[in-house]
């Protein structure tokens, strides 16, 4: 066997048996959510590990031109990752729905932009085509909250999870929150069966230098959030940093929280 397998050449061993976690996926649509979010629509042979529990997964995805060497199953659970050529890169995203009759899963993709920087997670989305496959780890982390009252602070990475969990609450949950896009154009609707009242930013209408404004809105209704209210954060690390320690003071019970960064600069 020649182990030095050309681009997207299949190499000519078994396929391996994958980690129950491991899902193999393919694409089936893409569509603009907003002009800055594209949803993937993949079918997944098997979605009820994703309905109802855990919301996240990682993507993995293989180097650019290499066959996908997906991990196999280890030693007591443990995941075996391809190494060298074959690494894997990781992204967390949110399963944004599932489509059960469908045997779907959809995730919105944020085509953020970085000067002069690769984005794999948002370009596998951007380049990906109908009918290609790649594999979700997961599902972890991010339960659905219990409580009848919760309150939201996130940037556009966590609207896939605000808009998935003001989906799926019990009818009269009630939600408020402060969400941070570009513009009036990301804004999106959040259907639901609870009650929800969002306070918008839009970045693009700030002033030159001007920072902290997610932040400083949210630390003021953090403050007035009552004790049995759940406050669930995902923006960027820093922010999330300083609104950890705001809840911290507060003594804000941690299982009336979530709070994670999801990206960072
Ligand atoms: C639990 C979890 C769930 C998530 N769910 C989603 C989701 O459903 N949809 C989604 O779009 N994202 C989601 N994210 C965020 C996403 O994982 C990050 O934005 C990630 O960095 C994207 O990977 P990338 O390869 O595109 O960019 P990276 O290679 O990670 O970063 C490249 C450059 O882009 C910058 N960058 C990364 N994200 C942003 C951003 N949002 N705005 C500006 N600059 C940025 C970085 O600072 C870096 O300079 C989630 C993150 C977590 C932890």
């Amino acid at each position: 066997m020649n182990s030095c397998h050309s681009v997207l050449e299949k190499p000519a061993r078994q396929a391996p048996i994958l980690p129950a976690n491991v899902h193999l996926v393919t694409v089936v649509s893409k569509e603009l959510v907003t002009p800055l979010m594209l949803r993937v629509k993949f079918a997944c042979a098997n979605v009820a590990p994703f309905i109802g529990g855990e919301m996240h997964v990682r993507l993995l995805l293989p180097q650019r031109g290499r066959y996908p060497v997906w991990p196999e199953a280890g030693e007591n659970g443990s995941l075996k990752w391809p190494k060298g050529e074959d690494e894997i890169l990781l992204r967390a995203y949110t399963i944004r729905a599932v489509d059960e009759a469908r045997g779907e899963l959809w995730i919105d993709f944020l085509q953020h932009t970085a000067c002069g920087v690769a984005t794999p997670g948002a370009d596998f989305a951007r380049d990906v085509g109908v009918g290609e496959q790649v594999a979700l780890l997961g599902p972890g982390s991010g339960h659905l909250p219990q409580s009848r009252s919760i309150f939201f602070v996130g940037d556009e990475t966590a609207l896939p999870a605000i808009a998935r969990i003001a989906a799926e609450v019990p009818a009269g949950t009630r939600m408020s929150g402060v969400i941070e896009v570009f513009d009036e154009t990301e804004e999106q609707p959040l259907p639901t069966r609870g009650l929800l009242n969002v306070e918008w930013l839009h970045r693009r209408k700030y002033q030159a230098g001007e920072k902290r404004v997610l932040i400083n809105a949210a630390r003021k209704l953090v403050a007035a959030a009552d004790n049995t209210t759940f406050i669930w954060v995902a923006c960027e690390k820093n922010d999330v940093r300083e609104l950890r320690a705001t809840l911290k003071k507060r003594e804000h019970r941690p299982e009336d929280m979530y709070v994670a960064w999801y990206w960072s600069r």
